[in-house]
């Protein structure tokens, strides 16, 4: 019989009391009568299957009340207490720890997914763990198979569009045009018929090739994911070095409880942000008993950051969170206005630890300036998992795969090649909005939306209890067209990093009608000119943004009807979008639900191809081109722009920020009259700006000056450190924070390490 050790941790020492952000979203799970797990939120999670969203009706007799510790270096122990959890009829055949949840294997989904919910509930907040239900693989059937059963227990009208089986976690992707029809009873049905858990997303107008790919990389993997996701939650749920080397038992007041010493066999006290630990051996006698002593030592909780990019400059974003137990990246991008590597990449040539040491790698969105060296990351070596949210992952895949394309067409070098992005993609491990996620022994991280682009999130990590991190990654406090506004609500944030794209005191957009009204009648003034307007735009997020508003202006007649041509990389990106359209704002995701969708329309041509795209330059009617890249980077807008810029009666409309270097921002800052680039023959061909030129800052992604100071006095945090901001604009933020807020601040550089605490 495996044998049992529980550790008991000191009763109700839940993740709020640690100080860690509740910050799960409104819609909290209701149980229904039946006791079901799947409820309508299931949708806004995409039928994620966690147990630790579910209240109990009533805790099972044999779960016991107390926090219980387990760690991946006993899996034993694992076993014997979810085999003594749960009843007979749950049929589980597994448990084990698998990325950051114990995942648990069962032949009986049906009682699994209704009965057994309440104990796992239970059980999940007894051990503070996520646990995620998977179906027994011997019960699984084949994806044919599945697609026709599946296909029979839809209603007539719903149509399929695809589907994909995982078989490293049991998971079905379906693809279909009303994915809300799939609620909780539908997916115990089909988890009973088939073997597999659903998850749905909406169908988009045209199929995403990043999706396919990434579809097709992680079914030709399961097998290689299966022991990674082993290998992660045995890294994660390791025993903690710093609790097993040092702590010391004694007993206080009668009642066994294990202290800690600071190394030199003097005990400290707990500091007041500090986490009642409490160790009492197995079999306590005294399990509920309030917690007598904590960590002692406070360099336990010590929290260093290391700042290796994005400081000072918008960019190249990178920072490395370490603590007594581990070591954690926060974004890895590169910065697209520079051509030396010292100034392009992330300083991990400083960071003295090796690769092997780092837990995690989180992105907060699919920018380059926050993703694009990640793929670089894993060629030189790193084999561990990075976390984003779900649009993330195909929405910065096809942003890698761009790159690579345009090094290639340019003969530019680029740090990695398409199998490193492979890499990414079959190390990636996506997260909701909104879910607190163990990622290693001490740091617990959730991502919530932060308004910026798709799948942006903010990322909130809780270190022991001891100490909340808040990096903002880039955020719009404000609702836009697409996306709802940046979650402000924390209960408790220690040290808060924020962009300051938008630092000046002048940086104040304007009022949003007033900036659809001058972008209308800006590009109306062109159109009546017979010229054409070409608008630059990052293909993520802001190209989506401005296709909703030119319909919507063209629609209701204030914008000349004309053509508006849009280049092949939007259109896959919007096809992302619609997949995923329940992490957009709640007007798009209304408008998706009553079947619209809100990148298709009558005016918008696709241009896909370079025969296409010399249609578009041979017709001289007057158009409107949207090309990425946004900064004139490479991609289409370059060869627009070509074309464009020596035309005077055309003008190129710059809707996103220009960062240093580019040649977007040398447009507009007029510094050129000429500029000297290769024709389609690569012949050198000096090129004449003779166009106007407008840019237009009200439909940024990014918070302006007043937004980034609610921001920060909603968050309310002890601490403000600066960055993804000119010099002069992260120190007004942090000037103005510290005089107006009254909040210490301050402005890091890069290769500057800042003790937190
Ligand atoms: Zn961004």
């Amino acid at each position: 019989m495996a044998r049992r050790r529980v550790i008991v941790q000191g009763e109700n020492s839940n993740k709020s009391e640690k100080g860690e952000s509740n910050t799960r979203p409104t819609h909290r799970r209701n149980i229904k009568k039946s006791r079901s797990v799947l409820d309508s939120n299931i949708q806004v999670e995409n039928s994620r299957i966690v147990s630790d969203a579910v209240l109990p009706a009533e805790t099972p007799a044999n779960i016991p009340g107390h926090v219980m510790k387990v760690t991946s270096d006993d899996q034993d122990a694992l076993w014997a207490i979810v085999s003594e959890a749960v009843p007979a009829e749950s049929k589980i055949t597994g448990a084990r720890f698998e990325g950051p949840s114990i995942a648990i294997y069962t032949k009986n989904p049906r009682f699994s997914l209704t009965e057994l919910t309440m104990h796992l509930s239970s059980l999940s907040k007894s051990l503070k763990k996520r646990i995620v239900v998977r179906t027994d693989p011997s019960i699984r059937i084949n994806e044919n198979e599945a697609r026709s059963r599946i296909s029979k227990l839809l209603p007539k009208d719903v149509m399929l569009s695809a589907i994909f089986c995982d078989d490293a976690t049991g998971e079905v992707i379906l693809e279909l045009n009303r994915p809300k029809i799939v609620d909780p009873d539908m997916i115990v049905n089909i988890a009973e018929s088939t073997g597999w858990i659903a998850h749905t997303r909406q169908s988009p107008h045209i199929p995403s090739n990043s999706i396919t790919l990434i579809h097709s990389l992680l079914k030709n993997s399961a097998k290689e994911r299966t022991s990674f996701y082993q290998r992660v939650g045995t890294r994660i749920f390791r025993k903690p070095l710093m609790t097993s080397s040092l702590a010391v038992k004694s007993i206080e007041q009668g009642r066994n409880v294990s202290s800690f010493t600071n190394g030199n066999g003097v005990s400290d006290e707990v500091g007041d942000l500090s986490i009642p630990n409490q160790i009492v051996s197995t079999n306590s006698t005294n399990q509920g008993t309030p917690p007598l002593s904590s960590y002692p030592n406070s360099s336990k909780h010590e929290v260093m950051l290391y700042c290796l990019g994005g400081v000072k400059q918008v960019g190249r974003s990178c920072f490395i969170v370490v603590t007594p137990e581990s070591k954690v990246m926060l974004d890895c991008g590169i910065n697209p206005g520079e051509n030396i590597a010292l100034n392009a990449y992330p300083r991990l040539d400083w960071f003295t630890f090796s690769l092997d040491d780092l837990d995690a790698v989180i992105i907060s969105h699919a920018h380059i300036d926050h993703q694009g060296f990640l793929p670089a990351l894993y060629k030189f070596g790193y084999k561990g998992p990075v976390y984003c949210t779900e649009p993330t992952l195909p929405l910065m895949t096809l942003l890698q795969m761009d790159s690579i394309k345009i090094a290639n067409n340019n003969g530019t070098y680029l740090p990695y090649e398409a199998r490193d992005v492979n890499e990414v993609i079959k190390r990636c491990i996506t997260l909701p909005y909104g879910k607190p996620t163990d990622i290693s022994p001490d740091i617990t991280v959730t991502l919530n939306n932060a308004g910026h682009i798709m799948g942006s999130a903010t990322v909130h990590l809780n270190v022991s209890g001891a100490h909340n991190i808040l990096y903002s990654g880039d955020y719009k406090y404000a609702r836009t067209q697409l996306l709802d506004n940046a979650l402000s609500i924390y209960p408790r944030v220690e040290t808060l990093i924020t962009e300051s794209t938008y630092g000046n005191s002048s940086d104040v957009m304007p009022e949003q009608s007033l900036v659809y009204k001058g972008f209308t009648e800006s590009i109306n003034n062109t159109l009546k000119g017979g010229g054409k307007v070409l608008i630059p735009v990052p293909a993520v997020g802001r190209a989506q943004e401005i296709m909703l508003v030119l319909d919507r202006e063209m629609k209701e007649g204030r914008l000349l009807e004309s053509p508006i041509y849009i280049e092949g990389m939007i259109s896959e990106a919007s096809a992302i979008h619609m997949s995923y359209a329940y992490y957009l704002g709640y007007n798009v995701r209304k408008s998706v639900a009553e079947g619209i969708n809100p990148f298709q329309s009558e005016y918008f041509t696709i241009v896909n191809g370079t025969r296409k795209r010399e249609d578009v330059f041979n017709d001289d009617s007057p158009s409107i081109i949207m090309a990425t890249s946004g900064m004139l980077e490479g991609g289409p807008s370059v060869e627009y722009f070509k074309e464009i810029a020596p035309g005077e009666k055309n003008k190129i409309m710059f809707v996103s920020y220009q960062i240093n270097g580019t040649l977007g921002r040398r447009v507009i800052d007029g510094v050129m009259n000429e500029i000297s680039m290769t024709d389609k023959n690569g012949k050198m061909k000096v090129i004449p700006v003779k166009c106007t030129t407008q840019k237009i800052d009200g439909f940024s992604g990014h918070s302006d000056f007043n937004q980034i100071l609610s921001f920060i006095s909603r968050v309310k945090p002890k601490r403000v450190l600066v960055n993804h901001g000119e010099k002069s604009k992260s120190e007004n933020i942090a000037s103005t924070v510290y005089h107006k807020l009254r909040i210490r601040s301050g402005v890091p550089d890069v290769r500057e390490i800042i003790r937190l605490r």
